[in-house]
């Protein structure tokens, strides 16, 4: 079994999700006692969210590859990134280290192929949902992706920042989160990326009428096919 590398801690609640699913996962598979060798190196979200609004994501690039070197000298065979957000500096840090990093979008798309999905929702923060490095990943498969209008884009990352990261999940959140999806889907979304790894805390799949795809789950799961091929 390979050894996994989390760059966690933005938010921890879900990087707790990771720990749990990763092992769970493995368990499933191997049974018995069996669990993930993995290694977290969990920063300090606040001095990454401050960074994000100041738009100094040159210095977020630093303290990330600092986390993925730091992994890597520890013995981890491979870095995941348990943030979509962060996928920004994505490159930075897979050119600061030896050992392969597994982009949270890449494995997304392939889910998203796999269904046969040709045009996607696509719900996150601002930074995932207004700029281009999350979308064109996608866009470069062949994929349509479709974002909410600005005034619910605000909704959601505020409901992001403002409850989920700070662990709260609220109910009529995730009402609101009903209305964007459906919207979305009336516009011609065939399925909706919860491109953001805290949403898969209020929403469940049985919120939409189409399929949706919980990147913390698509990741932490493709963690595992990769750490046990
Ligand atoms: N975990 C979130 C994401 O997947 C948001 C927190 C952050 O800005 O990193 O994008």
């Amino acid at each position: 079994m390979k050894t996994i590398g989390i760059i966690g801690g933005m938010s921890w609640e879900s990087s707790s999700e990771y720990y749990r699913i990763i092992n769970e996962e493995v368990k499933k598979r191997l049974g018995g006692y069996h669990s993930a060798k993995c290694i977290l190196y969990s920063v300090d979200f606040d001095e990454i969210e401050i960074c994000q609004r100041n738009g100094q994501w040159g210095k977020t690039g630093e303290i990330l590859t600092d986390a993925a070197r730091s992994l890597e000298a520890a013995g981890a065979n491979f870095i995941i990134l348990g943030t979509n957000t962060m996928h920004k500096v994505a490159e930075k840090i897979q050119s600061g280290i030896r050992v392969p990093f597994l982009h949270i979008a890449d494995l997304t798309a392939e889910q998203v192929i796999h269904k046969g999905i040709n045009t996607i929702g696509l719900l996150g923060t601002r930074y995932t949902m207004e700029q281009d490095f999350y979308k064109s990943r996608l866009e470069a498969k062949g994929i349509k992706v479709l974002i909410p209008e600005e005034t619910e884009r605000i909704l959601v990352n505020d409901i992001i920042f403002k409850e989920l990261c700070l662990g709260k999940i609220i109910d009529r959140s995730r009402a609101e989160f009903k209305i964007i999806m459906e919207d979305l889907t009336a516009k011609g979304a065939e399925g909706i990326i919860l491109g953001c790894t805290e949403i898969g805390m209020l929403v469940k799949l049985e919120d939409a009428k189409v399929p949706l795809f919980d990147t913390t789950v698509i990741h932490a799961v493709g963690a595992v096919d990769l750490a046990l091929k």
